[in-house]
C-alpha cells in the first residue's frame, strides 16, 4: 500500500513509499483511511524544526484522518467492522491523573498517532480501538477528518465559553484553527474580526468574509477600528508573539483572551498592564474526546461547513501537498487515497 513516509531528520525528507500494510494487534483496529489533513505541526515535523527532535523516522505520518473499520483484532468489543471512525490524534494513557481529570491531551506519557508511531496519510493504517470517535451518519469522512481542528477549537472557545451574545471577538491568526474558532465565537452570539497578513486576503480572509465576519489586515487597520469599539475577546491563532502582545493591549478592561497557537519565539511580558485591566488570560491546548465528539455533532447539524477550507489532494501527490501548505495557497490540504487504486491493490 502507499504512505507518506517522513524517511529521516534531514529536513524535508519525506515522499510516498510503498509499504506492507499493517496488521492490527489486540485492543487495535485496521482502518481504510477516507481522508486525512496535513496540518501545522505537520509542517514542522517534515521540516525537522525545533521542538521536534524527538520524532524517530521512518514514520507514516497524518494524524487528522477518518476512515471504515475494516479488520479488528483481539479482544476488540466496542468497534465493528464497518464502523465510519475518526481518530483522536493525541493519545493519554487513559490511566494516569491528568487522564482521569480527562484531559487526556495533556497526559504525560502521550503519543500522536503520524507521528510516535505510523499514522494516516496512507491506504490503511493501524491504531488502538479505543483512541477513536463514532462518526454521524450525516458526516461525510473527508469533513470527519476536520473533525481534529475544529475540536481544538471547540476546545479553546466553547469548553468554559468566554463569547457572550453581541460581544466583539477578534481571531488573529486566519489558519484552519482560526477560522474555526471565529465560526464557534460567531455562533456563540459575537461580532468576530478576524485579522491576518497581506498573503491571507484572497484564500483565507475571503472565507471569513463569506461567513460574514469582517477582516483586518496587520499593519493595516486595528481590528478596534473595524469592529466600532474595543473587543471583549480574542482568541489567539496565529502563533506570532507580536499578536499576543498586541492582544494585551487592545482587549477591552475587564476582557479575555485564549491562547490556542503555537510560538517560536519569547516576548517580554508587563504583567501589571494585564493585571490593572482585570484580564482573564487561558490556555487552550489540542482537544479530549468530549470535544471530538462536540466538533462531529456541529458538523452533523450544519452549524459549521467544513467545505470551504478543504483543498483535495491524491495519496500520490501528497508532496505537492505539503509544499502548497509551506507556500499558503492551501487551506487544509485533504489527502484522498482513492479507493480502487493503492488500497485494493494492497488487500
Ligand atoms: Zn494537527
Ligand atoms: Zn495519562
Amino acid at each position: 500500500m502507499r504512505a507518506f513516509v517522513k524517511g529521516s531528520s534531514e529536513p524535508l525528507d519525506g515522499a510516498v513509499r510503498q509499504v506492507d500494510p499493517p496488521r492490527p494487534g489486540p485492543g487495535e483496529v485496521r482502518l481504510q483511511v477516507a481522508a486525512c489533513g496535513i496540518c501545522g505541526s505537520d509542517l514542522h515535523a517534515l521540516r525537522s524544526d525545533p521542538g521536534f527532535e524527538w520524532l524517530a523516522p521512518p514514520v507514516t505520518m497524518g494524524h487528522e484522518f477518518a476512515g471504515t473499520v475494516v479488520e479488528v483484532g483481539d479482544g476488540v468489543v466496542d468497534v465493528e467492522v464497518g464502523a465510519r471512525v475518526a481518530a483522536m490524534s493525541i493519545q493519554g494513557c487513559l490511566d494516569c491523573a491528568v487522564c482521569r481529570r480527562g484531559t487526556t491531551q495533556l497526559c504525560p506519557s502521550r503519543v500522536v498517532v503520524g507521528l510516535s508511531y505510523d499514522g494516516g496519510l496512507a491506504d490503511e493504517v493501524v491504531l488502538p480501538a479505543r483512541h477513536l470517535v463514532a462518526v454521524p451518519e450525516t458526516v461525510t469522512l473527508e469533513h470527519a477528518a476536520v473533525a481534529e481542528p475544529l475540536s481544538v477549537a471547540v476546545r479553546a472557545v466553547l469548553h468554559e465559553p468566554l463569547v457572550g451574545p453581541g460581544d466583539a471577538v477578534v481571531v488573529s491568526g486566519p489558519g484552519p484553527i482560526g477560522l474555526l474558532s471565529a465560526r464557534l465565537a460567531q455562533l456563540g452570539g459575537g461580532e468576530v474580526c478576524v485579522t491576518g497578513s497581506p498573503a491571507d486576503v484572497d484564500r483565507r480572509l475571503a472565507i471569513a468574509s463569506r461567513w460574514g465576519m469582517h477582516t483586518a489586515v496587520v499593519g493595516e487597520r486595528e481590528p478596534a477600528e473595524v469592529l466600532g469599539r474595543e473587543p471583549d475577546v480574542w482568541v489567539e491563532a496565529s502563533g506570532a508573539a507580536p499578536a499576543l502582545r498586541g492582544a494585551i493591549s487592545a482587549v477591552r478592561r475587564g476582557g479575555a483572551i485564549v491562547v490556542v497557537a503555537l510560538y517560536a519565539d519569547t516576548f517580554p511580558f508587563f504583567a501589571t498592564e494585564a493585571v490593572r485591566k482585570e484580564l482573564t488570560l487561558r490556555f487552550s491546548y489540542a482537544s479530549a474526546h468530549p470535544e471530538y465528539v462536540q466538533a462531529l455533532a456541529l458538523l452533523a447539524d450544519g452549524s459549521v461547513d467544513a467545505a470551504p477550507l478543504i483543498d483535495r489532494f491524491d495519496l500520490s501527490d501528497a508532496r505537492d501537498a505539503f509544499d502548497a501548505a509551506y507556500a499558503g495557497s492551501a487551506v487544509k490540504p485533504l489527502i484522498v487515497p482513492s479507493p480502487g487504486d493503492g488500497s485494493k491493490q494492497a488487500s
